[in-house]
């Protein structure tokens, strides 16, 4: 049987009673199933916030920024996405109610609504489904992930949108997920399902009754409740499935492929689609959980107290772990805290240091001072844009002698700006210029560590920054044993350094963490693991 042409299916995915359930994962995980039945899908994630960039969002208050090959600084979920599924995201992946507002108020600046009175429902509905629909082009199913929980006045728009939408393009086009979360109140001895079916009787309130209930629990969830949820949220019980906790998020599509969930959503859409194969996805799971040792690691970082601020990072390592079969340990260190004197002390338990990214002179001394302990004692070491750039005045200072190297970011009148603001670039910069953001061709070199990793010559990577490495102190860095194995296709932008004599250590302006997946692990931690296990073997079983 050939598949018929199909138009795009929607599916949104929403969130009740609390937030931080997870629905960035089940949105994910239900793209990773529907590949897996040889759908072309799209993610997008619409955040209720009045914010017009999340690139100016502080990452200790929202996690990490993710930026997409079209050099779109976006929410973290967008990350998930990438890492469970192959859809390429871009700009249009991502928007905020302040985009929404923006380009309404636009429209009406341009004179676009002649004159008539401008309104959250049509002109503000309208702008969200155009959005909707634009991120929705040339792909079998779309799935949606709303941002916030069911009942904040901000995602009220969005809501009415999915109303609409469901309306114009009827129910087998359009299937609305709901993830609520079923307490155990101690005290009871019981699961409650009650702020489920409130907040299922939220939804209904704003004309949307969802298709399927995904509960969070933290225990199994009986059948009885099941189907008391199912009666009382009014659905059938297949549409009630149960998501518990898990120890790897790599095991969810897995876990609800094991109730049916992808299923049930080809059924509840009509989609014809072959069996699903998700041999990839058992194979991780095994990997997860039968690792062959142990090992620890140092990320020396400024934004330690929210996990989220190093979330591709943290999933990076933790991939390339699975392709080398260790379960790695990631201890954050404040670099504030790290100093010459007492370096060695606290880094000395680990078997490989990373510095990441990073804005801002707070830290900077002790990031170089971890970095410096990684030359000297030929730790695997990988610095990532800002900590590319540190390792770079870090041997400028220690190796070259010259004490006040330093980034024009933070020492504008160094002598030594061996990262600076090319000459290119001072003109834009101070029209109120911007970073270099996006993806970026680089050229390795033949016989480099880099070039062992990636296994090619040509490669495309992501940035998000506004300095470069200043080409006035090539020749002496190489002269002092660095070597400058990536740069951009006409040789003006230094792309990845490392030192020729020490086990692995590399320094990249790029930011590697955005394209790593548990499938494909980034070559760049991938081979900084593999050197992190050479040099702690006692640790392995
Ligand atoms: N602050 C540095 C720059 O703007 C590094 C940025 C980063 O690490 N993402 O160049």
């Amino acid at each position: 049987m050939s598949k018929t042409k199909q138009h795009t299916k929607y599916i949104f995915v929403t969130g009740g009673v609390v937030s931080s359930l997870g629905k960035g994962i089940i949105a994910s995980s239900i793209g990773a199933l529907l590949e897996s039945r040889g759908l072309k899908i799209s993610l997008s994630k619409a955040d209720p916030y009045i914010n017009v960039d999340p690139g100016t969002m502080s990452p200790s208050q929202h996690g990490e920024v993710f930026v997409t090959d079209d050099g779109a600084e976006t929410d973290l979920d967008l990350g998930h996405y990438e890492r469970f599924t192959k859809a390429n995201l871009s700009r249009s992946n991502s928007f905020s109610t302040g985009q929404i507002y923006d380009a309404v108020l636009n429209k009406e600046r341009r004179g676009d609504y002649l004159g008539g009175t401008v309104m959250v429902v049509p002109h503000i509905t309208s702008q969200i489904k155009e959005m909707i629909f634009k991120a929705s082009e040339n792909c079998d199913v779309s799935i949606i992930e709303i941002g916030g929980t069911i009942g904040d006045i901000e995602g009220q728009p969005f809501l009415e949108s999915i109303r609409q939408i469901r309306y114009e393009l009827g129910a087998q086009n359009v299937l609305c997920i709901h993830l609520t979360l079923v307490p155990y109140i101690a005290a009871a001895g019981e699961l409650k399902t009650k702020p489920s079916q409130h907040s299922v009787k939220e939804l209904r309130l704003l004309g949307v009754q969802p298709d399927i209930l995904v509960c969070r629990v933290d225990r199994p969830l009986p059948e009885e409740l099941k189907q008391k949820i199912a009666l009382f949220c009014n659905v059938k019980r297949e549409q009630v499935i149960e998501a518990r906790d898990v120890d790897s998020i790599y095991k969810m599509p897995v876990i609800l492929h094991g109730q049916g969930l992808d299923q049930t959503i080809v059924d509840c859409l009509n989609i014809w689609t072959r069996k699903p194969d998700l041999t990839p996805w058992f194979s991780i799971v095994e990997r997860v959980e039968n690792p062959q040792g142990e090992c620890r690691i140092a990320v020396v970082g400024k934004y330690t107290e929210v996990k989220d601020s190093y979330k591709s990072i943290e999933e990076s390592i933790f991939h390339a772990g699975l392709s080398n079969r260790l379960s790695i340990k990631v201890n954050y260190l404040d670099a504030a805290e790290i100093n010459a004197q007492n370096a060695a002390a606290t880094l000395a338990d680990f078997a490989g240091i990373i510095v990441p990214g990073g804005f801002g002179d707070r830290g900077i001394e002790g990031k170089i001072a971890a970095i410096r302990y990684a030359r000297e004692s030929r730790t695997p070491f990988l610095g990532i844009c800002l900590g590319m750039q540190l390792a770079a005045v870090e041997f400028a200072r220690h190796v070259l002698l010259l004490s006040q190297a330093n980034s024009f970011e933070f020492a504008p009148n160094s002598p030594h700006l061996v990262i600076n603001l090319l000459a290119e670039q001072v003109g834009i910069v101070n029209k109120g210029g911007t970073m270099r953001l996006g993806a970026y061709p680089c050229h390795l070199s033949p016989d480099s560590k880099a070039f062992a990793a990636y296994g090619r010559k040509t490669i495309s990577e992501r940035h998000r920054h506004r300095y470069e490495f200043n080409n006035a102190y090539r020749q002496s860095f190489v002269e002092n044993g660095m070597d400058f194995s990536g740069l951009s296709p006409d040789n003006n932008y230094v792309e990845i350094i490392e030192l020729v004599d020490h086990p692995w250590f590399v320094g990249c302006q790029f930011h590697p963490e955005l394209k790593s997946k548990p499938m494909a692990p980034h070559p760049l931690f991938s081979d900084f693991i593999k050197h992190v296990r050479r040099s702690s073997q006692a640790n392995l079983v």
